[in-house]
C-alpha cells in the first residue's frame, strides 16, 4: 500500500540502541480491542515496519462478548511475558450481568498499573477554544469506585463501593511527585471531594499533603472535583500536575482530551513496579466510527512513541513522534474529528512521508 520502504537504520551510525530482549528485538504484546483498534493497531505495525522499529509484536485478541475470563487472562500472561502491551479498548457492555467484569480494569488491576499518565497539551495546528495548555494527569488506576462489589442481600438495594487506601494513596501521591520533580514541573493539584466523602477522599487528600512535604520545591494545592471541571473548562492552563482517585481521573482526562482537541488525539499509559500498557488516554472504542478509515489514528500513534521510549528506543520514538506532530501541525492533514477531510490512511501516509524527510536526522541526535 505504502509503497517500497527505505530502511532509515543504515542512517543510524551515531545510535546505539539498548540491550534488547530476543536477537536484538523486543517482543511487545498487541491487544486490538474492539471498535477503531483492530485498525489502529494495524497502522502502528505498518509504521513500525516502514521505520524498521526493532520490535515484533504478539497479537492476542480478546473476544468482549465471552463470558469465560480466558481470553483476558491469556492476554495478561501475555504481558507477563514480554512486561509491555500496547492495547485498544476492549468493549464493556453494560447491559451484560454484573458478573461479566471490565476486561480493562481486570488487566489494569491484575497487573497492578497503579498509575494512569495522560499528557493534554495543546497543539498548534489543531483549533481548540483553549490555547497554551499543557497539563500531566496523574490517575490512580486501581481502587477507588472501581472496586465495586455486588451486594444482593436486600431486594433493589445496591451497595457500591469506593475504596480507598493509605498504601495506594501515598503510592499514587509519590508517583505524582517523583514524575513533576523529574520533569520540572511546578505544581501539582490534588482533586477530591472530602468535604461530602471525608473519610476516603479526606485519607487520598492527607496522603497528598504528606508526600508533598517532602517535595518543598514543588507547590501543592488541592481542588474539589465538581470546581475543578469548572476551572478546567474556564481557564485550563492554571493546571500543571494533576492527581486523582480512580472516578475523578476518567471524568478529568476525557475533559482534558476534549479541551486539547479530542480523543483522537491524546495518548496515555499505565504503569506498575513490572509492567507496562499503553493505550489512547480516553479508553474508548470508537465503535460508531469503526471500519471507516476516518478514525483519527493520533492518539494510538503517539501512545506507541511512548512505548518506545518505555523500552529505551527513544531515537525512533522521537522520529515517529516528530513525523505525527510534522503532519497535524505543519501538513495539517486532518481527519474529520479536527474539521478535515483526511483518511486514516492518507495520515498515516502523509506520517510515514514524514519520517522520509526527517527520520534520518532524528535517528543520528
Ligand atoms: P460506543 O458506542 O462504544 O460508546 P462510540 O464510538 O459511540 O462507541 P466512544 O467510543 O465512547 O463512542 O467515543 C466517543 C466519541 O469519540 C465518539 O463520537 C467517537 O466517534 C469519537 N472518537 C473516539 N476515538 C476517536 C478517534 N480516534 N478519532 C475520531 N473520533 C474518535
Amino acid at each position: 500500500v505504502y509503497g517500497a520502504t527505505t530502511c532509515n537504520q543504515r542512517h543510524m551510525s551515531t545510535y546505539t540502541p539498548p540491550p534488547a530482549r530476543y536477537g536484538g528485538r523486543h517482543t511487545v504484546t498487541l491487544i486490538p480491542g474492539d471498535g477503531i483498534g483492530p485498525e489502529l493497531a494495524n497502522h502502528v505495525r505498518e509504521l513500525f515496519r516502514f521505520c524498521c522499529v526493532p520490535v515484533d509484536f504478539e497479537v492476542v485478541n480478546v473476544d468482549s462478548t465471552m463470558a469465560s475470563e480466558d481470553d483476558i487472562n491469556n492476554a495478561i500472561m501475555a504481558i507477563r511475558r514480554n512486561g509491555v502491551a500496547l492495547k485498544g479498548n476492549i468493549e464493556t457492555n453494560h447491559n451484560l450481568p454484573p458478573s461479566y467484569k471490565s476486561r480493562n480494569n481486570l488487566l489494569r488491576t491484575t497487573l497492578d498499573l497503579y498509575a494512569n499518565v495522560m499528557h493534554c497539551q495543546s497543539l498548534p495546528g489543531v483549533r481548540t477554544r483553549h490555547r497554551n495548555i499543557d497539563i500531566m494527569i496523574i490517575r490512580e488506576n486501581t481502587e477507588g469506585e472501581y472496586s465495586s462489589l455486588e451486594h444482593e442481600n436486600v431486594p433493589g438495594v445496591v451497595e457500591c463501593l469506593k475504596i480507598i487506601t493509605r498504601t495506594k494513596s501515598l503510592r499514587i501521591a509519590d508517583y505524582a511527585f517523583r514524575m513533576a520533580r523529574e520533569k520540572g514541573r511546578r505544581q501539582v493539584t490534588a482533586v477530591h471531594k472530602a468535604n461530602i466523602m471525608s473519610l476516603g477522599d479526606g485519607l487520598f487528600l492527607e496522603c497528598c499533603k504528606e508526600v508533598a512535604s517532602g517535595y518543598p520545591e514543588i507547590n501543592f494545592d488541592s481542588m474539589i472535583v465538581d470546581n475543578t471541571t469548572m476551572q478546567l473548562v474556564s481557564r485550563p492552563q492554571q493546571f500543571d500536575v494533576m492527581v486523582m482517585p480512580n472516578l475523578y481521573g476518567n471524568v478529568v482526562s476525557n475533559v482534558c482530551a476534549g479541551l486539547v482537541g479530542g480523543p483522537g488525539l491524546v495518548p496515555g499509559a499505565n504503569y506498575g513496579e513490572d509492567y507496562a500498557v499503553f493505550e489512547t488516554g480516553t479508553r474508548n472504542t470508537g465503535k460508531s466510527i469503526a471500519n471507516r478509515n476516518t478514525a483519527n489514528p493520533t492518539a494510538m500513534l503517539l501512545a506507541s512513541c511512548l512505548l518506545l521510549d518505555h523500552l529505551k528506543l527513544h531515537a525512533y520514538a522521537s522520529m515517529i513522534r516528530r513525523a505525527i506532530l510534522t503532519t497535524v501541525t505543519e501538513t495539517r492533514l486532518h481527519t474529520a474529528d479536527l474539521g478535515g477531510q483526511g483518511s486514516t490512511s492518507e495520515v498515516v501516509q502523509s506520517i510515514m512521508n514524514a519520517v522520509q524527510s526527517t527520520g534520518p536526522r532524528t535517528l543520528s541526535i
